[in-house]
């Protein structure tokens, strides 16, 4: 079997920086040694992986965007999209914990923390000594997070009492920082339900009440941990209010700006990783007497999904940039979600369905591209999510 590793298939479009050539060679060298050799049997025994996501965090890979002044690489938001991309091509279940312990649970406390927060807490995720996640979902709020149920009730000294659950958790179970939403103002939910909602931080091993329930059996990402967290008064210290209470929702929603780059890049990387294992395979393999890549159908849906794949780069590479310029991004991440989740996913189908017969066998790895790409259509907004985002903007930019 060929390796999924690549030299980039177009290194003219992404230009890269000094900085960015150095971390991306040394991600790739980590990925070829220590997370492709593994891959394909983590995602057989779905064993998360403590040892490279701990060597990722001596590569500075799991502070990403962190400043240095809390043990982060204090990269931006272009050169953090690259490295997305180069997990994702490798290992999709490496890219989602990865993906949702820099955007996620590092980006809240970077935008709703304050400075004894962040000196407390950002060190150790971005060293990897803990882990992070973030709960939003729950069972009976999705896409519609502001129904939630989770609750917490602030006692006469000013600390909480958390009760609730949440579902869905990416690093659920092998946390060690968890951020949490609940509503603590039911009265304001009156007028928006999202209003009334606050942001709690803390580290697993300082509460008690906290527990772990279902832990989900997924189509793909197999290595990455999916729990249900479960709340049971949980004690927590006035000072584990991350941001303003009451008005948690709009950090959320800029939290999830920031994770659609990353689900985003995630799609486009095992999108590529497909897209250039079909083209290798395709002219290798041969039917009726020449490499089946030589029938011009074949060879132009090569050539659409190259396209497609490369002008999905450019949409992240915008939303990046915008984000990093301190502009509103919301439109075009989800524009770049949206379409780069697509385009990726299907090129592993179509991965699939140009290498036949294998690739639809574990043995080759088009098939678990295909499986973990597909969460990147549902995670941190849905398509449909996106197209609401999108949709509104252009209904409002048009309106008579
Ligand atoms: C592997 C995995 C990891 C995850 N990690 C995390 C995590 O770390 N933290 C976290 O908080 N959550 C996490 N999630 C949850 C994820 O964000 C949600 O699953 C997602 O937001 C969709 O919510 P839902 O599953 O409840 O679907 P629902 O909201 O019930 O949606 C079901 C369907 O209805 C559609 N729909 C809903 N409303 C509308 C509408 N208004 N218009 C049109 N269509 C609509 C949706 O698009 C979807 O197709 C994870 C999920 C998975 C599977």
């Amino acid at each position: 079997m060929t390796s999924t590793l690549t030299p980039p298939t177009n290194p003219n479009v992404t230009p890269q920086t000094g900085d960015q050539r150095t971390i991306l060679s040394a991600l790739r060298s980590f990925l070829k040694d220590r997370v492709e050799p593994g891959a394909a049997e983590r995602d057989q025994t779905g064993e998360f992986p403590h040892d490279i996501v701990r060597g990722l965090g001596e590569l500075g890979i799991m502070g990403a965007q962190t400043p240095e002044a809390y043990g982060g690489s204090e990269l931006d938001t272009a050169t953090f999209a690259m490295i997305i991309e180069e997990i994702a091509a490798v290992d999709g279940s490496l890219c989602l914990t990865v993906a949702s312990h820099n955007s996620l649970c590092q980006g809240h406390i970077l935008i709703g923390g304050t400075e004894a927060q962040k000196r407390k807490l950002l060190p150790d995720l971005a060293s990897a000594r803990k882990l992070g996640a973030w709960g939003l979902t729950e069972p009976g709020s999705g896409s519609d997070s502001g129904g939630m149920a989770s609750r917490a009730a602030e006692q006469p000294d000013g600390s909480w009492v958390l009760n609730g659950s949440k579902n869905f958790i990416t690093q659920g179970s092998v946390g060690g920082t968890y951020v949490v939403l609940a509503r603590t103002d039911p009265a304001r939910a009156g007028k928006s339900k999202n209003d009334g909602i606050s942001a709690f931080v803390f580290n697993r091993d300082e509460v008690q009440g906290f527990s772990i329930g279902r832990k989900e059996d997924k189509l793909g990402l197999r290595s990455s941990d999916t729990a249900q967290l479960i709340f049971e008064d949980i004690h927590l210290p006035a000072d584990a209010l991350l941001g303003e209470r009451g008005n948690a929702f709009k950090d959320v929603m800029r939290v999830l700006d920031g994770g659609r780059v990353g689900i985003a890049a995630m799609g486009l990387g095992l999108g590529r990783a497909a897209f250039e294992y079909a083209s290798r395979y395709t002219l290798g393999r041969e039917q009726f007497g020449k490499p089946i890549a030589h029938n011009q159908n074949l060879a132009f849906r090569l050539a659409d999904l190259d396209t497609r794949l490369e002008a999905a780069r450019l949409l992240i590479r915008k939303a990046a940039d915008l984000k990093d310029a301190g502009q509103n991004f919301t439109v075009p991440v989800a524009r770049a979600k949206l379409f780069a989740t697509t385009v990726g996913v299907e090129a592993c189908d179509e991965a699939i369905q140009m290498l036949g017969g294998y690739g639809y066998v574990k043995e080759y790895p088009v098939e678990r591209f295909w499986r973990d790409n597909r969460l990147t259509r549902i995670g941190e907004g849905t398509d449909e999510v996106q197209r609401l985002v999108i949709s509104r903007d252009v209904l409002k930019r048009f309106a008579l």
